[in-house]
């Protein structure tokens, strides 16, 4: 389905495996591979979710349990850390250690532990916190984000050990993140305190998806993100709508009509000044999109260019939460307020301060019927580009391909992942390789999260292949 494989690429992959005995590996990934499942089932059995409303005791006991599971797997200097901002104490992380053989490079390895909250249990088709098989198929809230990104990494250093022993010198650092789920607010923080300890010459980012059953993707280009909201107020208070309405129109119709706005007729987003491009190289088929994204018979999709151009290199922007009565209890009043929350994704290239300001100065010189619009700005994340002609980009394409017998794409993530951000200021020297254990069905955040468990053997696999071609070849 994906047709855009560049020839470059298969000239750098298909070539000898320069010493690796891929074989092997996969052998020793698939002596591994049954209890890996099993200490998986056991990370999704505890609800660690990072979020206030929840309890944070099952935070730290899901921590506690990847520590032990990094201990089993002969990681050193296991510890569980966490950084306090403005009075807050952040999740915790867990950061084990494998040190380097002279003359090697270092490895650090990132998933992270904490989890989305459930949601309505209602729209389970089995308990989310009890990892339930269906099919090819493990079901559970973070059964893949992304609680298998941590067994990936687990998983192939065991077999590195079992395989190789002491000739696989790579250092490999795991740092396993507490609090990605809610928005890693101490993340930068924490870097910087731990700056040394998790300097690395290549990053893995265990926190993506495939292409596709049978497809792999290295994850090439994130989005950026800003977010804010957008309030209307047209009222002191609220006044009763038969006997003032018609001259003034209430708050969340003229919300409505602010944020029309933001979307041309085609809905490419209209706000001025975003970076957008059209190129990619990768084809993008619509009746793909519709599957994976479950669009309704008869509904047009928005945008104009390639389809995976409007995905990755255009900016998008959805509404994301309103404050407005619920019609339960909604009466005969015309509403002085309302409040939108929107949520910006920006093409590689736009800088997300002037992407916040544009929207301001959109949202500001749009708004309906003189209404007043206060405008407050959320959270920022720049947006991330991989050199795939850097070693470690190289290498992983390689293992990719190992892996699955196929070539593996480079695709964009229309999503973000603020703390690459982070990771790319932080450690500017570093490579870093965002790949991942998902495919488009996983439906990570939703219900019914799951994970194709084929696809997670070779997922653990290419990790494998990746670290002993580093140490093998370097860097
Ligand atoms: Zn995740």
């Amino acid at each position: 389905m994906v047709t855009a494989m560049n020839d470059e690429l298969s000239n750098r992959t298909s070539g000898d495996a320069d010493g690796v005995d891929v074989a092997a590996l996969r052998e020793g990934i698939d002596t591994r591979f049954d209890a890996a499942v099993e200490q998986l089932k056991a990370l999704v059995a505890i609800p660690g979710i990072a979020w206030d409303a929840f309890d944070p005791a099952e935070l730290t006991r899901s921590a506690e349990a990847v520590a032990e599971t990094a201990r089993a797997a002969g990681l050193t200097d296991v510890q569980i850390l966490r950084v306090d901002q403005d009075g807050v104490s952040g999740g915790p992380a867990v950061v084990a250690r494998r040190a380097a053989a002279p003359g090697k490079p270092t490895v650090l390895l990132y998933a992270h532990h904490d989890v989305q909250p459930p949601g309505d249990a209602a729209e389970w088709a089995s308990e989310p916190f009890t990892a339930t098989h269906a099919g090819e198929r493990l079901f559970g809230r973070g059964a893949a984000d992304d609680k298998a990104g941590i067994m990936a990494h687990i998983g192939a250093l065991e077999a590195l050990d079992d395989v190789l022993g002491d000739d696989f010198g790579v250092g490999v650092t795991l740092f396993i993140e507490g609090e990605e789920e809610a928005g890693s607010p101490t993340f930068r923080q924490f870097l910087q305190t731990h700056r040394d300890l998790l300097a690395a010459d290549v990053i893995v980012v265990a926190d993506s998806s495939n292409w596709k059953v049978g497809v792999p993707a290295l994850t090439t280009s994130l989005r950026g993100l800003v977010d804010g909201t957008i309030e209307v107020q047209v009222l002191d208070h609220a006044v009763h709508s038969g006997m003032f309405g018609g001259p003034v129109l209430d708050a969340p119709t003229l919300l409505s009509r602010l944020i029309a706005t933001l979307h041309d007729e085609n809905g490419s987003v209209a706000v001025e000044g975003l970076a957008r491009s059209e190129d990619t190289a990768v084809d993008y088929p619509e009746s793909d999109y519709r599957t994976d994204a479950s669009v309704l018979d008869g509904v047009r999709l928005a945008g104009t260019g390639p389809l995976a151009s409007r995905l990755w290199t255009q900016p998008a922007l959805s509404i994301i939460g309103m404050d407005v009565p619920s019609v339960a209890t909604s009466s005969n009043t015309l509403l002085p307020r309302a409040r939108a929350k929107f949520s910006l994704r920006l093409a590689p290239g736009s800088d997300p301060a002037e992407a916040m300001e544009a929207v301001r100065s959109h949202v500001q010189r749009h708004a309906p019927f003189g209404a007043r619009v206060t405008f407050t700005p959320g959270e920022t994340g720049a947006a991330f580009a991989t050199d795939t002609a850097e070693p470690a980009a190289r290498h992983a394409l390689w293992a990719l391909e190992q892996a699955w017998s196929v070539n593996p794409v480079e695709s964009g993530i229309g999503g973000s992942i603020p703390f690459i951000a982070d990771l790319m200021d932080i450690y500017p020297r570093a490579q870093i390789l965002v790949t991942g254990v998902e495919d488009p069905d996983s439906r990570a955040h939703s219900a019914n999260e799951s994970l194709h468990l084929g696809e997670f053997r070779k997922a653990m696999l290419a990790e494998a292949l990746l670290l002993v071609r580093i140490n093998s070849t370097g860097l």
